[in-house]
């Protein structure tokens, strides 16, 4: 596991409570109800990735895997002048793929595997994981179909990110019905989508919740090698900071 690096989140407070970052050769996931910062986290990491590694970056390209329509070059720019990254070289280190359904999510990251395996990309992100799976599959007798199909494509991420030694990060939402299980509920009682399939599939799961003010809070609920901690964070033009 030595090979393995983390990638920083823009804040020092939250990294500190990651051990430096989200790591590679694994599967991460933030999740959380809206406006928390999940896509604004990965945008940052976006610009964190291509940075050199004594700055909290993998020194290499960046995959997105954009399922809601969010993706915003707009926003990368914003972050990229506040690490002194040229905004359009920041944007052309990104390859962005518009998922228009779970099938077409699947053949997207399956396309990637030359850009891993040559060591060009070191990040791979998914906003979100769940919203194709949902309106995918409608109806209780399609559940059972859903969790296999979405089994089989979390096991392709696994075996990419332990053999090309990537960071991948999935965004997902929380049930709009809280409550519906107290299984992996968080502190507001909310769940992630994606069932046990999901959860099993994950390294590291991080809960992400509005605080006082500005304030955003991220906790750990799920790591192989850190405390369940929280850490405050804010969401600024240059992405996410302390
Ligand atoms: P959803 O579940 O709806 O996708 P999310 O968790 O992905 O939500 P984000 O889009 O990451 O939410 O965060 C939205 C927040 O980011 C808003 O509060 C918005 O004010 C803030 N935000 C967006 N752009 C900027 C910016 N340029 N400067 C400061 N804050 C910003
Ligand atoms: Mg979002």
């Amino acid at each position: 596991r030595k090979r393995c690096f983390r990638i920083s989140t823009g804040s020092k407070q939250w990294d500190s409570i990651l051990a430096g970052g989200f790591q590679s050769c694994s599967i991460n996931e933030v999740y959380g109800e809206f406006r928390c910062g999940k896509t604004q986290l990965v945008h940052t990491m976006a610009v964190m990735a291509q940075l050199p590694k004594d700055q909290g970056g993998a020194e290499g390209r960046v995959a997105v895997i954009d399922s809601e329509g969010t993706w915003r070059p707009e926003r990368i720019a914003q972050i990229a002048e506040r690490f002194g990254v040229d905004p359009e070289l920041a944007n052309e280190n990104i390859v962005v793929g518009r998922a228009l359904n779970s099938e077409h999510q699947h053949e997207l990251v399956c396309g990637l595997s030359e850009r891993f395996a040559t060591g060009e990309c070191r990040l791979l992100i998914v906003d979100s994981i769940m919203c194709n799976w949902r309106t995918d599959y409608t109806g209780r007798g399609e559940l059972a179909d859903r969790q296999q199909r979405l089994g089989q494509h979390l096991k392709h991420m696994t075996l990419m990110a332990e053999e090309f030694n990537i960071t991948i990060m999935l965004v997902n939402q929380v049930q709009s019905d809280p409550g519906a299980s107290a299984l992996f509920a968080g502190a507001d009682g909310r769940k992630p989508l994606g069932g046990h399939v999901l959860g099993h599939a994950l390294t590291t799961r991080i809960l992400l919740r509005k605080g006082r003010g500005e304030e955003r809070v991220a906790k750990v609920i799920d790591s192989p090698d850190c405390a369940e901690k929280e850490a405050t964070y804010i969401i600024t033009t240059g992405g996410i900071n302390d």
